[in-house]
This record gives C-alpha cells, sequence and structure tokens, in this order.
C-alpha cells in the first residue's frame, strides 16, 4: 500500500465557514496535503490564507452569506473559475442557538436549519449534479454532531439539524455511490472553537463536559484533521453513508 492515496495533491476542494473554527483546520489541512482550497465564508478568510501561505499552499475565497440559499449557482461557479473542476466539498458552516426548548422561536428554528440541513443538501445536490454530469465523482464530507446520536441540552434545533445531516449523508450516499461520488460525515466531539465558547464559559457545564469525555481535554481543529484527509482522499474510495466520530472516546462512554 502507498501512503500516497492519503495525498490530495491536484485535487480542488470547497469548504464552506472557511474563516475559523474547525472549517479553518480542515482547510489548512487540505492544502498540506497538496489541495487547491476554496473557502466559502461570509467574510474575509484572511487569517486562513495567511495560514496556509506560510507553506506556499494554494487558498481562494469565495465570500457567501450561507443562509441565502440563491447563492448556490454562483457558489459552484466561483468555485469552478478557481483552480478547475471541484473535487471535493465540504460543509462544515453551521449555527448553534442555545434556548430553553419551551422558548426557541420558530425564526430561529428556521435559521438554524436553513443553514445546517437545507443548506448543507442542496450546495451538495448542486455539486453532485456537476460530478455526475461529468462522470469523474467527488467527495462530499458533512459536518455531523454528537447531536447526530444523542438529545444535547438547550439546542432542539441543532439537535434536529445535526441528526438529519446524519441522516442525509445515508440517503445521498446510496443515491450517488454509483456515480462514485463518496458521502460521508465527520462527528466532531466538543472542541474549542466559537461554538463551544459559551459552553467552555460555564463554569459546570464545562467541568461535566470534560469529566465525560475519556481522552480529558477538548478537542481542536487539527483533531479533525486526520479524519477530513482520509474522507477526501482515494483512500476512502469505498467508504459510503458513514458517520465517522472524532470525539475522545465521548461515545464509547
Ligand atoms: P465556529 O467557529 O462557530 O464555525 C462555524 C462556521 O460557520 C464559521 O466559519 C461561521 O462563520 C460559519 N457560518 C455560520 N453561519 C454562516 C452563514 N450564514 N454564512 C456563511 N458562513 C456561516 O464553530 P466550529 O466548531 O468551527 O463549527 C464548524 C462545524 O462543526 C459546524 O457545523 C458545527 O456545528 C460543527 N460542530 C462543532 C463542534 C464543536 O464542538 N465545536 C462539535 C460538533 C460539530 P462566521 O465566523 O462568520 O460566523
Amino acid at each position: 500500500m502507498s501512503l500516497n492515496m492519503f495525498s490530495l495533491e491536484g485535487k480542488t476542494a470547497v469548504v464552506t465557514g472557511a474563516n475559523t473554527g474547525l472549517g479553518q483546520g480542515i482547510c489548512v489541512a487540505y492544502a498540506q496535503a497538496g489541495a487547491n482550497v476554496i473557502g466559502v465564508a461570509r467574510r474575509s478568510c484572511q487569517e486562513t490564507a495567511d495560514k496556509i501561505a506560510v507553506f506556499s499552499g494554494n487558498f481562494t475565497e469565495v465570500i457567501a452569506d450561507l443562509s441565502d440559499i440563491s447563492l448556490i449557482p454562483r457558489i459552484v461557479e466561483e468555485a469552478g473559475k478557481a483552480y478547475g473542476r471541484v473535487d471535493i466539498l465540504v460543509n462544515n458552516a453551521g449555527i448553534i442557538k442555545r434556548c430553553d426548548a419551551a422558548d426557541v422561536t420558530m425564526e430561529d428554528w428556521d435559521s438554524v436549519i436553513n443553514i445546517n440541513e437545507k443548506m448543507v443538501f442542496f450546495l451538495s445536490q448542486a455539486f453532485a449534479k456537476t460530478w455526475i454530469a461529468d462522470g469523474k465523482g467527488g467527495k462530499i464530507i458533512n459536518i455531523a454532531s454528537m447531536l447526530s446520536y444523542q438529545g444535547g441540552i438547550r439546542v432542539p434545533a441543532y439537535t434536529a439539524s445535526k441528526s438529519a445531516v446524519m441522516g442525509m449523508t445515508k440517503a445521498m450516499a446510496n443515491e450517488w455511490a454509483s456515480h462514485n461520488i463518496n458521502v460521508n460525515a465527520i462527528a466532531p466531539g466538543y472542541m474549542a472553537t466559537n461554538n463551544t465558547e459559551n459552553l467552555r464559559k460555564d463554569g459546570q457545564r464545562s467541568e461535566e463536559i470534560l469529566s465525560r469525555i475519556p481522552a480529558g481535554r477538548w478537542g481542536t481543529p487539527e483533531d479533525i484533521a486526520g479524519a477530513a484527509i482520509f474522507l477526501a482522499s482515494d483512500a476512502a474510495a469505498y467508504v459510503h453513508g458513514f458517520t465517522l466520530a472524532v470525539d475522545g472516546g465521548w461515545l464509547a462512554r
């Protein structure tokens, strides 16, 4: 076996939510693995670009608000112009709104479902159509969550959306595997990013969470890199519809 099967040399990847957190970590990892990376974000990805420039990797940004489904054709078009054919899509952008279930508004519910679920499906569909048309296949990696498996507390819309991500990953894989399109997901555990800032500031919840993680620490964007590269690479050619937990052992408890 050659380790070249994990290389992303010559491939082009689109990563949503590329300006910070896990998305930024995946962009840097992909560029280190040799890919041309296109970051999609609603604001500048300069920090990500700077991290990739350190080792002279290739990075371009597409600015788009991912709550606006009508922007999908522009995202696909601009991504296609950057380096030629896109080979990999990572649906990473997501939001979380913490609120007692009894008080969740329909507006908040819709905003979470729109970005975490509806955009994930229709952006995947848009790239899959191009891959089905040219017959060359592709890789889709969705970012799921521990709340794809569990209920969580005070985040019911987020749980609904991330449970949907795991389900959609299987549904898309079933239809597109025969087109040489691999659809898989990564379920991060509790990672130190903006997403969990409020949790980490809450002494009691932070302690509860940490004491349940067998690895004994919060995860980092670098912890996602290996799984993200594997699922985007030729090494994952026969992996379809699977959600890979990168969780410090959380689900093993
Ligand atoms: P984060 O730092 O909050 O990153 C979320 C990313 O999504 C940011 O780049 C954010 O952009 C982007 N985003 C949100 N709304 C957007 C919009 N309307 N248009 C464009 N971009 C938008 O948190 P993270 O932890 O890295 O989250 C990345 C993914 O991992 C999310 O899907 C999250 O649910 C998932 N996840 C995280 C954890 C964790 O413990 N951290 C665990 C499981 C799953 P802005 O910076 O502009 O807001």
